[in-house]
């Protein structure tokens, strides 16, 4: 097995946090089986260890930053929509037992094999959601049902507004992990924002602790309902996001 590095340095230093030992060994094991996983269903192409810690682990906390240092010990509704091999929902898990975390994806073959990889660790703050989030959605125990959404990868980010606003309870959040972030893209969320019952709280920016790559945290909260129609049909918020 190859060791995960644990340069609690740069925990300390880009988040003020550093895992328990007991943590960082919950890491290691996520590694070893996630990337056992991997050998039957294509979770991750990021298998190294340093990426897997930067890449996987660091990014998938930082999202979360502030309740990391915060003193709030509230159970939260997680949903982590378009989780793939588990990111960021898996490390969040970890580190905050007292949340619920959905793992939601289309894809099954995945779910199946996170579900997998949950009983061998022995994690059991997770449930599993096998579905489009534009039909979890419309589902009456999951609309308006999430203190927090989180989304990496998923899509352009109005896609990722339509998916997560109509999953939160008023008040609640949606971290949606972005790379580059411009004023174009800004300029043309927070345009779409109110129809969803939207508003854009602040963008976090931060810089990865190993290869110094841009990281933008996209924060939006939810002021008003969303209107019934939203999500719209499966297929149609990625063809033809909101403009
Ligand atoms: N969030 C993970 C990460 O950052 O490593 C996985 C990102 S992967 C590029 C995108 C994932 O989103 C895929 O597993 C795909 O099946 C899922 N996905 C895309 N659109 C979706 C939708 N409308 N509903 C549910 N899952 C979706």
């Amino acid at each position: 097995m190859d060791m995960l590095p644990s340069p609690s340095d740069r925990w300390q230093s880009t988040l003020h946090w550093q895992p328990s030992d007991r943590q960082q060994q919950s890491f290691q094991l996520l590694y070893d089986a996630i990337l056992a996983a991997n050998q039957q269903v294509n979770l991750t192409r990021i298998t190294t260890p340093e990426d897997f810690w930067e890449k996987h682990l660091w990014d998938s906390l930082q999202g979360v930053a502030p309740w990391l240092t915060g003193a709030s010990t509230d159970p939260l509704k997680v949903v982590d929509v378009g989780t793939g091999g588990g990111f960021p929902g898996l490390p969040v898990a970890l580190v905050f037992p007292h949340w619920a975390i959905a793992l939601l994806d289309a894809t099954r073959k995945k779910l199946v094999a996170l579900e997998t990889v949950c009983e061998t660790l022995g994690i059991a703050n997770v449930s599993f959601l096998p579905q489009r989030a534009e039909q979890v959605a419309h589902q009456p125990i999951h609309r308006e049902a999430y203190d927090l959404a989180l989304l990496r990868a998923v899509g352009p980010v109005n896609t990722c507004a339509e998916y997560a606003l109509p999953l939160l309870t008023l008040g609640g959040q949606a971290i949606l992990y972005r790379g580059q972030w411009s004023a174009d893209e800004e300029a043309g969320l927070t345009a779409i924002l109110p129809r969803l019952g939207g508003k854009l709280l602040e963008v976090r920016s931060q810089t990865t602790p190993l290869t110094q790559g841009v990281r933008h945290n996209v924060i939006l909260t939810k002021v008003e309902r969303t209107p019934d129609k939203f999500p719209r049909l499966p297929g149609i918020p990625s063809k033809t996001p909101l403009v």
